[in-house]
């Protein structure tokens, strides 16, 4: 299968997997396939490898690795986080959350709602920070856990969870984050963030898909999410992901070692297609602080277009970027982060997220700086909201977008909900 070039700028839905990490798992698919928790020599040389990967991930986190248990995927430590804190606190029915979370929290959320808990999803500023002592004030006797993601996919806006965390510990709450965005782009220490749970997910950092890692504090109380067999010391059922693991070990340290290459040059990358976007292009606006921010990470509002038109037009010049989580591409409904953020539907789907990574060039940034502004302005000039291609100023925009809004609310009571929701 021949590979056309195409010019990523979508790391927070998945990384390429990095050539050192594919060399590591191919003896895992090839020589040693041999299941772990076998008692002979030719099982438990596969376990050997599987504590190695655990030693590394743990280091990555600077935990020590009997507080790491494996499982498929950042959604699977959100959930079995949160179950666990719920099943170990039977007297308790209330979780605290986010309104930005990723759908794995948010949907989680609604079906425990539906099961009898109550969950409050913590409003965010118009920048997308959190007020702490809104979330000081939520926390109830009945509050099991309080689970707030790090860094945003969205908007790169990172939560101060240090300081949650002391908060939940004040108030003899468990403390859950999600951390699936920050490996190789922060450095990430759980004893100086004080937290009893953390998620990972190996796709997020150069390994492959279907693995991830949730991290539980000695001593804390843990449930099973998936209930089976005694692998990851009784704590997650089922064969482990054995290539997928080495695979997330390897990474782990590829991640330290690139920790500041995300944060120099990288970030340099970032700074640069902001400011340029920012600076030529008219009625563009960033969404979300400036900082604390991913080093990675940008979402610009592009005003007087529908980001799908703008994805599809910049798809056809090989570039991948996207209009908010993977998770919920092909959905017509604008992002709730930033409809949390106060932004109206129309300016929320106007909104492109370009992510950045290790293996992105200042030429790629070249080329993405090239194609964007004449995909914008082809698709202004098009625009029955855009009050700038006509040539009277009596054009009525807010009946433009008022028809608007009730065209897509047509298309979308027609599609009913068949996405859902990286
Ligand atoms: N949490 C965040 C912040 C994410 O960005 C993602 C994936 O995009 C997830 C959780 C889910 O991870 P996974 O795809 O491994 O289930």
């Amino acid at each position: 299968m021949s590979q056309r070039k195409f010019y990523y700028f979508d790391n927070n839905a998945t990384t390429r997997v990095a050539p050192e990490v594919v060399a590591a798992m191919l003896p895992f698919l090839s020589e040693y396939w041999g299941n772990p928790s076998s008692a002979y020599a030719f099982g438990n040389q596969v376990h050997q490898h599987v504590e190695k990967a655990r030693a590394q991930v743990a280091a990555l986190i600077h935990a020590d690795p009997k507080e790491v248990t494996f499982t498929s995927c950042g959604t699977e430590s959100n959930n079995a986080a949160i179950h666990s804190a719920l099943a170990t606190h039977p007297g308790k029915k209330h979780i605290i959350t986010t309104a930005v979370e990723h759908s794995a929290n948010i949907n989680y959320g609604q079906y425990l709602q539906k099961h009898g808990h109550e969950v409050t999803y913590l409003p965010v500023e118009s920048d997308g920070s959190l007020d702490l002592h809104l979330l000081d004030k939520s926390i109830r006797p009945d509050t099991a856990v309080v689970s707030v993601m790090w860094a945003n996919n969205e908007t790169g806006v990172i939560f101060p969870i240090e300081e949650i965390a002391a908060i939940c510990r004040s108030k003899g709450v468990l403390c859950h984050t999600d951390a699936v965005q920050t490996p190789g782009k922060l450095p990430i220490d759980v004893k100086a963030l004080g937290v009893d749970f953390l998620s990972l997910s190996a796709h997020k950092l150069h390994a492959p898909k279907g693995v991830g890692m949730l991290y539980v504090k000695k001593r804390t109380k843990f449930q099973p999410y998936i209930i089976g067999g005694h692998q990851e010391r009784g704590r997650r059922g089922g064969t482990e992901n054995v290539a997928g693991i080495i695979a997330f070990g390897e990474a782990a340290e590829l991640a330290m070692a690139k920790l500041e290459d995300e944060n120099t040059r990288v970030r340099a990358l970032r700074d640069r297609l902001e400011q340029t976007i920012l600076t030529t292009i008219p009625n563009t606006i960033r969404n979300g602080a400036k900082e604390p921010r991913l080093p990675n990470t940008t979402n610009i509002a592009f005003e007087f277009v529908e980001a799908e038109a703008v994805l599809l037009l910049l798809d056809q010049a090989g570039i991948c970027a996207s209009s908010g989580s993977a998770c919920t591409t092909g959905s017509l409904d604008p992002s709730h982060v930033l409809t949390a953020m106060g932004l109206s539907p129309m300016r929320a789907r106007g909104c492109v997220r370009f992510s950045l990574g290790i293996y992105n060039t200042n030429e790629e940034v070249d080329y993405l700086l090239k194609h964007l502004p004449p995909v914008i302005a082809k698709l202004r000039s098009i625009s029955p909201l855009n009050p700038g291609h006509r040539d009277n100023d009596q054009y009525d925009i807010e009946g433009a977008r008022v028809k608007h809004e009730r065209d897509l609310a047509e298309a979308l009571a027609e599609k009913d909900g068949d996405a859902v929701s990286a």
